[in-house]
């Protein structure tokens, strides 16, 4: 379908049944289906791991959105991430990953990926020589998040793909931050895309999920093939429920980015905060690569509290409007503390985050609601 992203979102994968007309696709919870004869499954599905419609609908969808061949739904994001890594590489290979990477990647990679005989470096993906620096010839992945978490770094996909691939490496992206509307990394290059479903593409903080979207046929089919083989995939419900809310997913995004704006103008004007970290603002470091590769720069504010850490963990506690949680990326606003939180487990890694450190999700409520609460938080 060569339409627009709206219209990819809200029909992309989503025909009217063809059994009742009915507009939306059918939650298809069934374990299997009846054959026609010994070895003639109806329109191919024998078993709902291998494959499922709803399921179907969703890949379909997401291969529109980030302009790939094929996307495969997986129970999380992780589990996106855990098939892809045990699909490319072997034992020996070595894998670069962010200095400031999402924790739970980070882990996979530290504590799991390398009892099994993977090596990885961390390196600073914002300087396109440290990525190349830390390529071996080992190496099969460069894996990068732009933004990043939770320090909204900026990574040059176009420039590392480059990289990437002079030396027989994929360029993987996590678009979780920036959600296809924002960002689309296959476009500038990268070779698979990765989601955290969980986030700005479901959408509504209802549902766990993770995606791979890939180009090259090959790949993915033996990452579909892996997909079967693990076993980790979405379920019929919560295919649906992220099909659901990628249906919005477009004016969600522009209302996230607006209000997002509006909290760095606020923060940057008051006293009791130090730094705002926004890939939005002239003066962030990666401010020249975003405005090339991103529509708009997302709904994610981090700042400096100016008290320090106290100070951070005060203004979290004291958030009314403003949840206090992990995660990200639904309508409603969140804060956190990423120090004693999502990133607790970073502690004495490479991966540390700032003491004095507030992460903001900023939802799409009303504008002025939100600011009246950072207002009161932020009083001292
Ligand atoms: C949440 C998240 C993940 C992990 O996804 P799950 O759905 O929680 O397994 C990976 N990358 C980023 C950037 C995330 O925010």
């Amino acid at each position: 379908m060569n339409h627009g992203f709206e219209t990819l979102a809200i029909h992309a994968g989503q025909e009217p049944d063809p059994t009742t007309g009915a507009v939306i696709p059918p939650i298809y919870q069934t374990s299997t289906y009846a054959q026609d004869a010994v070895g003639q499954p109806r329109q191919g599905y024998e078993y709902s791991r291998t494959a499922n419609p709803t399921r179907d609908a969703l890949q379909e969808c997401l291969a529109a959105l980030e302009g790939g061949r094929r996307a495969l739904a997986f129970a999380s994001g992780l589990a996106a991430e855990d098939t892809l890594l045990r699909t490319v590489c072997q034992p020996g290979d070595h894998v670069v990953i962010p200095d400031d990477a999402y924790g739970g990647t980070y882990r996979l990679f530290a504590r799991v990926a390398q009892r099994w005989g993977l090596d990885w470096t961390a390196a600073s993906i914002h300087s396109v020589d440290a990525v190349r620096e830390a390529i071996t010839d080992r190496t099969k992945i460069v894996w990068v998040e732009t933004p990043t978490n939770p320090l909204l770094g900026i990574a040059d996909i176009a420039a590392l793909a480059q990289v990437a691939h002079d030396r027989g490496a994929l360029l993987v992206v996590d678009n979780t931050f920036a959600s296809p509307y924002l960002q689309q990394p296959l476009h500038l290059g990268a070779d698979v895309v990765v989601h955290s479903t969980t986030k700005y593409v479901g959408g509504h903080s209802d549902v766990v999920g993770g995606a791979l979207v890939g180009i090259d046929e090959e790949l993915m089919q033996n990452l579909a093939y892996h997909q079967n083989a693990m076993g980790a995939v979405a379920g019929p419900f919560d295919s649906w429920l992220t099909l659901r809310g990628i249906k919005t997913l477009g004016v969600r995004m522009d209302r996230h980015c607006d209000n997002a704006e509006k909290v760095v103008e606020f923060l940057q004007r008051h006293k009791a905060v130090a730094q705002v970290l926004y890939p939005g603002l002239p003066e962030h470091h990666g401010h020249e690569i975003a405005a090339k590769q991103m529509k708009r720069y997302g709904g994610m504010v981090s700042f400096r509290a100016s008290g320090g850490e106290e100070h951070a963990v005060e203004i979290c506690n004291r958030a009314k409007l403003f949840v206090l949680g992990e995660s990200l990326g639904g309508v409603e606003s969140l804060i956190e503390h990423p120090g004693r939180m999502t990133h607790a487990s970073a502690a004495g890694s490479p991966l540390e985050v700032p003491s004095d450190l507030v992460r903001l999700s900023v939802g799409i409520e009303t504008i002025d609601d939100l600011l009246a609460d950072l207002e009161q938080a932020l009083a001292r």
